[in-house]
């Protein structure tokens, strides 16, 4: 059991009364995460006492602030227990992560004809970053199919590689149906056609332990601010040998060894990918949020999120006209619930209420969700629908706090 109210307390926002209907509900948790006061304080704390440019200087701040920064690096390489920190290369989030992969492998491996394996559920970043690749080269872009609940059509993946394949990209767990890919079985695909994959892990980081070996994903990316970190500082793992075989993405200072007019010589890994001052305080406050979500513990966090997806799942279903997005059973054989197939994110449509109208009463009683496309226009084609409204849960959220949500949709049921 999660310590909820002390956990609270780390989150002084959550005690904000938002048109002082309830303490503020918030929802919105797939789209950014709140941050505990350790996260916070230790990015004032390096700011107000530490400040100093890293790798640079040879004086006492800067070279503490180096510390700080490269501390950062190997924590992140133990929560993703990668083999070495040189594979973690610090990026401004997901997007920037997907985006250097596209365009530092496209360049190094692709040519005009050759493909890149997508899905139908993935964020606008794992597909216009390829599009933009696809304008570059001429690659061609072919999409894993889903079931009508949103599931991945294992059966259909092995058809589509040939001997133009030659990346996979594809998201963990969709940030609207919350539903859990099974990246494992399209790596082992992937791999036994010599194939690498780019795993976007935005939506599962946050929620369950990721080992970038034990996947044998060659690349994963991630974003501090949806795992309780600041924002403007993500992350892209690689495997040595990809990092190793792939051109730069920007150039500037950090990324060099020597410059010449005629010649310019890059810098090792991870530092080739890092052009420019590095957001340094942020790098702290990602290792801080990741500290913190480890020292809650991961097992106890999915049992509580998995616990509060199950209610929230059940809970909506009893109101009349309820439509939830992606698959919606919540016991398993066992007799025992059962959410093995969606991580803690709920997506819905009650009735004909226009889910902007939804949100916005929503926010009016106190609740903060998110309506709209989710990023995600492809799958909502594949949907038939426009949009949605969702849910999201993080280790912080209450079964009250889905009464509250179930008693609000009501309320602005009657009111239409
Ligand atoms: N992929 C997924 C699955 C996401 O949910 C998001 C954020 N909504 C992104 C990528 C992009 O993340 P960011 O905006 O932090 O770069």
């Amino acid at each position: 059991m999660l310590p909820i109210d002390q956990i609270r307390k780390d989150f002084p926002i959550l005690g904000r009364k938002i048109y002082d209907k309830y303490p503020l509900v918030y929802l919105d948790n797939a789209a950014t995460t709140q941050k505990p006061r350790q996260v916070v304080e230790a990015m004032a704390d390096e700011y107000y006492n530490v400040n100093a440019n890293v790798h640079r200087g040879v004086h006492f701040l800067s070279q503490q602030a180096t510390d700080l920064h490269e501390a950062s690096r190997e924590t992140v390489r133990r929560f993703l227990n990668a083999r070495t920190a040189s594979e973690i290369v610090f990026t401004r989030g997901t997007t920037e992560s997907i985006n250097l992969v596209a365009s530092c492998f496209g360049q190094a491996f692709m040519k005009e004809g050759d493909e890149v394996i997508l899905t139908e559920v993935e964020h606008h970043s794992n597909i216009v970053s390829w599009q933009l690749l696809q304008q570059r080269k001429g690659i061609k872009i072919r999409v894993i199919p889903i079931t009508d609940d949103g599931l991945i059509r294992l059966d259909c993946v092995e058809a589509l590689f040939n001997e133009r394949t030659k990346i996979v990209s594809i998201s963990h767990v969709s940030n609207v149906l919350g539903t859990v890919n099974p990246v494992r079985e399209v790596i082992r695909i992937a791999h036994a056609h010599g194939v690498p994959v780019l795993v976007d892990g935005a939506q599962s980081t946050p929620h369950f332990p990721v080992d970038v070996q034990e996947l044998d994903c060659d690349f994963f990316a991630f974003s501090g601010h949806k795992i309780y970190g600041p924002t403007g500082i993500g992350v892209l793992y690689g495997k040595e040998q990809w990092l190793d075989r792939l051109p730069p993405y920007m150039g500037g200072g950090e990324m060099i060894k020597t410059v010449s007019f005629e010649r310019t010589t890059f810098n090792d890994l991870p530092y080739k990918f890092e052009a420019g001052t590095p957001d340094y305080v942020a790098s702290t406050g990602l290792a801080r949020a990741l500290d913190y979500v480890s020292s809650i513990g991961f097992d106890a966090i999915e049992a509580h999120e998995q616990d509060l997806t199950a209610y929230a799942l059940s809970r909506l279903s009893e109101i009349l006209g309820m439509h939830i997005y992606g698959p919606t059973q919540t016991i398993g054989p066992d007799g025992q619930p059962d959410v093995s197939h969606r991580d803690a994110v709920i997506s819905f449509q009650v009735g004909n209420i226009h889910h902007l109208d939804m949100g916005t009463l929503l926010d009016r009683l106190g609740i903060a969700v998110r309506t709209g496309h989710h990023c995600a226009e492809p799958l909502m084609r594949r949907l038939g629908i426009e949009g949605t409204c969702r849910a999201s849960f993080a280790l912080y959220n209450t079964r009250e706090e889905v009464d509250a949500l179930l008693a609000a949709i009501l309320r602005i049921q009657q009111m239409f």
